[in-house]
């Protein structure tokens, strides 16, 4: 089998002190044609108008390898799911401030300026009673203000079986948002089985993409770059994507379908972006 369409990764971080342009670089080398970027926290850029600093600084990191690399990018802007720690650690109401990034985020969504809200959701390590109840009564807001703007919700949370995938489905329906552009980020292989409406994103590593073929059910391929030197090998390669491209070409007879859905239906459908 021969693919030739795009080739999508749905979850990438770039910093300006990363490798920057030189993983996007590795990514297009290996045949890589789009990026979806994702804000990265970092509490160095000062807690007062955090938010507008650090989307500021995606939307510039966007432009520049849409600009020198030469990929077509869209970008993902919201509240990390950790930040409620971040800014109660620092004395600030925590609501408040992340309510601003997701308030902010949707502004620039109604701007055209990104085309997804995330990653946004729970923490995926254990933290207090009180600060999960406030994650989940953020993210049914978050959801409910993404649904008024027809918005899609990328989402960022601990592992989830069946039961957390029902209670998610359960917030966004109330929320009144579409469950399908709603995207889990860094789903496991499992999940595909689950029957969720719920997207899955699965990392591009060699036995999810081998699971991923096996069961032929829709999912986006992400990396999960997030581009820091100090923490090598932290995550896949940032070139993985095409990669596992090749290895689809090789280890599968009739995989066009289901890459072609992965790199353009599914990005057309949950962000109305157009990847060709
Ligand atoms: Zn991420």
């Amino acid at each position: 089998m021969r693919y030739s369409g795009p080739v999508f990764d749905n979850h990438f971080h770039l910093r300006e002190d990363g490798l920057f342009r030189e993983a996007a670089r590795a990514f297009k080398a290996a045949g890589g044609t789009a990026l979806n970027i994702v804000n990265l926290p970092d509490p160095s850029v000062g807690l007062d108008r955090y938010y507008e600093r650090v989307y500021e600084r995606t939307l510039r990191i966007a432009d520049a390898i849409r600009e020198d690399v030469g990929l077509q990018v869209m970008v993902t802007l919201g509240p990390y799911p950790l930040d409620l720690l971040m800014f109660s650690g620092a004395g600030r109401d925590p609501e408040m401030e992340v309510m601003r990034g997701a308030e902010l985020a949707i502004k620039l969504y109604s701007e055209g300026l990104c085309s997804c809200i995330g990653e946004v959701g729970l923490p995926h390590f254990r933290v207090s009673d009180e600060h999960m109840d406030l994650s989940w009564k953020l993210l049914g807001q978050i959801l409910s203000m993404a649904a008024d703007e027809g918005a899609p919700v990328m989402l960022h949370t601990m592992d989830l079986g069946a039961d957390g995938y029902r209670r998610i489905e359960g917030l966004t329906v109330s929320a009144g948002m579409d469950r399908r552009r709603v995207v889990k980020h860094h789903a496991l292989p499992q999940d595909l089985l689950l029957g969720t409406e719920i997207r899955i994103s699965l990392l591009a590593t060699r036995p999810n993409i081998r699971h991923w073929i096996s069961v032929r059910k829709p999912a986006f391929l992400e990396t999960d770059y997030v581009d820091d030197p100090s923490k090598p090998g932290k995550v896949i390669p940032p070139d993985s994507v095409p990669k596992r491209v090749r290895m689809a070409e090789q280890e599968c007879e009739d995989c066009e379908e289901l890459l072609h859905s992965a790199f353009h239906d599914l990005p057309a459908e949950v962000y109305s972006v157009d990847f060709s």
